[in-house]
């Protein structure tokens, strides 16, 4: 099972939930990472001997001496990477997504296998034993769903060798790179706070993730600040409220050490693993959108 917990906006303790979730997890699970562009799960999971890997997204680069200037490659390229400019082809790496179309209709072979760094994918082990995987994008590089690819690729290889669910926490918002993190689960978590801002956000992502099909539900952090209209959300569009987490000054002291919510104490511990269970269940149910 895969489950994507992501969030309408940042700071809402999506990665608080995705660690608690996978530290309480009965099943063997692997934690991911996918929010390349600030990774932060590590902070709570602490994975160790972690192996890190640089990540490359194959671009072209021009033998200017073969090229007759046709223009075939820029009329084909979607992402406006390569444009013919008289008698000029110029190419911009940085604006390249890797398809490859341009040097394999090139009539020339003018255009040669080059690589441009997107970032490092990481792996380590917590000292539970739980494998982490984390995508960490280049200080520089615009684009984050090329890199999640690569993550992507790997989370699918090491959940299918050792049979193990995976929890990806998300990047937040509902823009591309979130799209890209959620669109394998098989239940999307939305974490959310009870404030006006937490409703518009949550409420975007709804709108954004139900074209997927999959079952949602709802975590609500910092419960008890607010007012009830995430609640009265959550009833009105039939998204099942899975947990409520309390807003107190021993969570916020704990998530600032790093600590693992699911591990404060005997409630958060049994938060949590209520909160397993129902997403378990959920992942059985019929799309709630
Ligand atoms: S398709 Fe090949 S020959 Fe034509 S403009 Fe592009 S690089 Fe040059
Ligand atoms: S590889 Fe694809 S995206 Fe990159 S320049 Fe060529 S056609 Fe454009």
């Amino acid at each position: 099972m895969l489950v994507a917990v992501a969030s309408g906006k940042g700071g809402t303790g999506k990665t608080t939930v995705s660690a608690a979730l996978a530290s309480i997890w009965k099943h063997p699970v692997l934690a991911v990472d996918m929010d390349v562009e600030e990774p932060n799960l590590h902070l709570f999971l602490k994975p160790e001997s972690v192996r890190v890997e640089t990540a490359f997204l194959e671009v072209p680069v021009l033998d200017k001496a073969l090229c007759k200037l046709c223009g075939a490659c820029a009329e084909l390229c979607q992402f406006k990477a390569i444009s013919l400019m008289g008698a000029h082809l110029l190419i911009f790496p940085e604006m390249c997504h890797g398809c490859g179309g341009c040097m394999r209709i090139c009539p020339e072979h003018a255009l040669q296998k080059g690589q441009r760094e997107l970032g490092v994918v990481e792996t380590g082990l917590t000292a539970d034993g739980i494998p982490c995987l984390t995508g960490r994008l280049r200080i520089g590089e615009a684009m984050s769903p090329p890199l999640m690819g690569k993550v992507r690729q790997r989370m699918q290889a090491m959940g299918d060798q050792e049979l193990r669910d995976i929890i990806i926490d998300a990047p937040p918002g509902v823009s591309c790179p979130a799209m890209t993190a959620v669109q394998d689960a098989d239940v999307i978590l939305l974490v959310t706070e009870p404030t006006p801002f937490g409703l518009h956000d949550l409420r975007l992502a709804w709108q954004a993730f139900r074209s997927l099909g999959k079952p949602m539900g709802v975590v609500i952090n910092r419960a008890g600040v607010g007012d009830d209209q995430v609640q009265a959300f959550c009833q009105e569009k039939g998204l099942p409220l899975l947990a409520e987490i309390a807003f107190r000054r021993d969570i916020a002291e704990h998530y600032a050490r790093g600590g693992i919510l699911a591990q404060l104490d005997a409630g958060m511990k049994a938060t949590f693993e209520h909160l397993a269970e129902r997403v378990k269940r959920l992942a059985g149910e019929p799309c709630h959108a």
